[in-house]
């Protein structure tokens, strides 16, 4: 049967018109699923039982579950989410003192081969629907209130997958998850769309004049270096990603953040870190200097503190702004990178 969720709103006033209903039901259910999030006719009280029934006669309404939540000693929780046709996801809650951010999947495994992220050992087994997305937001926020209070406050996506990779599911669950009237009214503000750097669709962003921001994962401002830790980069060359980014900046006056891990041996000379001051003179931007999450192989080691506070002193020397992200959740494999369905 049909997920009502796929339908649009005229597709949902056509349905209702065609079964002798006011076409303004439409408006009901919508409300219902986009702004209430509900997982079930029956919730749906202002409408008849008849109109209830009708509904679950011609559609279902896919939610995800979680099947498991695992929470950090440092506060961060990890669910485990069933889909409906039994693959997993992860998503993650992260509480700070300020603000709980949602970190969200956007693909079942990932297509990319990132050879340092757990994700990419999985292979993408497929997109995630727009609702999909918007249930992890949906349950995180639930979560949020249940257990720290407050609303949920920020989403990245930087859970599994590449977002790019599944651009229109991601910019219809973003369009639901920011809508004032027929969504949970967030503030686009608030949202990161993070891309390994996927140049094409960095422009058509920035043509589509999105209103979320962009983080772009770096990790080297070398081709070199990049081709080997990211493979499928050699496609991908970094004087076009460069373009893009610029493109990206002229269009949308939003500054980019670069997510950067330093590993020993890999990236860490001074060469790396003035390749990087170089690159952020393409466009205005901040740099996040993440700290790496072992994956179980030992093919790959963090830097000394020391060519940390390097890349940071020359960024800052350069005006860019420069954060040391230390990882959160590290126990329950919640941290960037961790994402591997172990449960
Ligand atoms: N595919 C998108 C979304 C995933 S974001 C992207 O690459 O941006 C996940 C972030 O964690 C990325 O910046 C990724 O490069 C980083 N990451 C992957 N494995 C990691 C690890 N083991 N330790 C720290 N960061 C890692």
């Amino acid at each position: 049967m049909k997920d009502i969720r796929a339908l649009k709103k005229e597709e949902l006033q056509d349905f209702f018109l065609s079964h002798g209903e006011k076409a303004f039901r439409a408006n009901q259910v919508y409300e219902w699923l986009w702004t209430k999030g509900a997982h079930s006719f029956d919730q749906m009280t202002n409408l008849s039982k008849e109109t209830r029934q009708l509904l679950a006669e011609h559609f279902v309404i896919n939610h995800i579950k979680v099947d498991t939540m695992q929470r950090s000693e440092d506060g961060t929780i990890k669910n485990a989410v069933r889909l409906h046709d039994g693959l997993y996801v992860e998503s993650v809650l992260i509480p700070t003192d300020t603000r709980i951010t949602a970190c969200v999947s956007s693909q079942v495994g990932c297509s990319l081969n990132c050879s340092f992220c757990a994700t990419a050992r999985l292979k993408r087994m497929r997109n995630l629907s727009p609702d999909e997305i918007f249930d992890q937001v949906l349950t995180i926020d639930q979560q949020s209130r249940l257990y720290y209070g407050r609303p949920l406050r920020n989403i990245v996506f930087m859970g599994m997958g590449e977002p790019l990779m599944n651009y229109p599911n991601v910019i219809k669950a973003i369009e639901r998850i920011t809508s004032e009237k027929e969504g949970l009214g967030f503030s686009p503000k608030r949202i990161t769309v993070s891309t390994s750097g996927v140049s094409k669709l960095i422009r058509k962003m920035a043509d589509d004049k999105v209103k979320f921001k962009l983080a772009v994962s770096l990790h080297s401002a070398i081709e070199e270096t990049r081709n080997k830790i990211m493979p499928w980069t050699v496609n991908f060359p970094l004087a076009e990603l460069r373009q893009a980014l610029q493109y990206w900046y002229q269009q949308t006056k939003s500054r980019i953040t670069y997510e950067y891990v330093v590993w020993k041996g890999i990236n860490d000379a001074p060469k790396d870190v003035d390749a990087l001051v170089a690159f952020c003179r393409f466009a205005p931007c901040k740099v996040n200097l993440i700290e790496y999450n072992p994956i179980d192989d030992g093919l790959f080691e963090q830097a000394d503190e020391k060519a940390l506070l390097l890349y940071k002193r020359k960024l800052e020397e350069a005006g860019i702004t420069t954060t040391i992200r230390y990882s959160r959740g590290k126990d329950i494999d919640a941290a960037c990178g961790q994402l591997a369905n172990k449960q």
